[in-house]
């Protein structure tokens, strides 16, 4: 059968039609729910399949520029519904017994927004009176929308999260980010925007073992937090970063708060990772796909195994 996520630029209408045809050739393996509405009112999907009374969650799409983990995340579900369907193993890996014991919660795109402005500039319906006029003007540029990381009313989701969100806030302000804008603003106030609330309500129902998060680009696992740091993490870090040759950071105790991983640790005690895939420009090249994906492909699995 071929493939039914291609290697295509991952907009809201495709990844849409991507999980509809996923829905009607593996409908009996995984659910489709939707975790909350972008500001612009788009679905903020969740697939969800396995055992969920040991759910992982991987969230990709969180920066708009960085659309190259929602194809990731896509591709990846297909290649485990595949797995399933026709008892194949990933990486000498049996998918079968894997999800009987863990299950996978993946968000393509947190930020579905911000990937649609990354990818198709700055047509979305509603952005105008979210972004004012200033910063809209500057949207009519591709060239800038392309590099759009924020949400549509320019926030950073990943500096929106409550956890130590004063000093990230310090931070911006100090490199003069003051308000609204294509990357690091990090908004009024600690989850001020539906894209975050969405995925803290979703922890808060579901229960993660631990929470993976793709960004681009790097080639980096993060994998600390202050003071918040679970004993395992290292050695799960290790794990993932063995398995696709990624190196392993660590930022200083201040340089880095407010972000999914940050927040998540903080609150459940449980490990949290942050993964930028890929190097070289963003949006990382369609070109470069294949290869990143057969990178990956392993720590993938395990990190859903872990
Ligand atoms: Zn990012």
């Amino acid at each position: 059968m071929d493939r039914i996520v291609g290697i295509k630029p991952p907009d809201y209408i495709r990844v849409k039609g991507w999980i509809e045809k996923l829905g009607a050739a593996y409908g009996d393996l995984f659910e489709v729910t939707s975790i909350g509405n972008s500001l612009l009112g788009r679905k903020i999907y969740a697939m969800q399949m396995g055992n969920l009374d040991s759910p992982v969650l991987y969230c990709g799409g969180v920066h708009g520029r960085e659309w190259i983990t929602t194809l990731l995340m896509m591709y990846f579900a297909e290649d485990v519904l595949s797995a399933r369907a026709n008892r194949r193993q990933i990486c000498d890996m049996d998918i079968n017994k894997l999800l009987s014991a863990r299950g996978l919660i993946i968000v393509p795109a947190l930020n579905p927004d911000g990937v649609e402005i990354s990818i198709n500039g700055a047509d979305c319906q509603g952005l105008e009176g979210y972004l004012g006029e200033d910063l809209f003007e500057r949207c009519r540029s591709r060239e800038f929308c392309s590099k759009w990381k924020a949400n549509a009313r320019g926030v950073d989701i990943n500096r929106n999260f409550d956890a130590a969100w004063d000093d990230m806030r310090a931070i911006a302000m100090d490199s003069g980010i003051c308000g609204p804008s294509m990357a690091g603003w990090t908004g009024e106030y600690p989850e001020s925007e539906p894209e975050t609330r969405a995925v803290v309500e979703l922890c808060s129902r579901a229960k993660f073992r631990h929470v993976v998060a793709f960004h681009s680009q790097g080639e980096e696992i993060y994998w600390n937090y202050r003071n918040f740091t679970p004993a395992k993490s290292h050695l799960m870090a290790r794990i993932l970063s063995a398995s696709s040759g990624y190196a392993l950071r660590e930022p200083g105790f201040s340089a880095s708060s407010a972000g999914l991983k940050d927040w998540f640790m903080e609150k459940y005690h449980a490990p949290a990772f942050t993964i930028e895939i890929g190097s070289g420009e963003c949006p990382i090249p369609l070109s470069q796909f294949r290869f990143l994906y057969n990178r990956l492909r392993e720590m993938l699995v395990l990190g859903a195994a872990l």
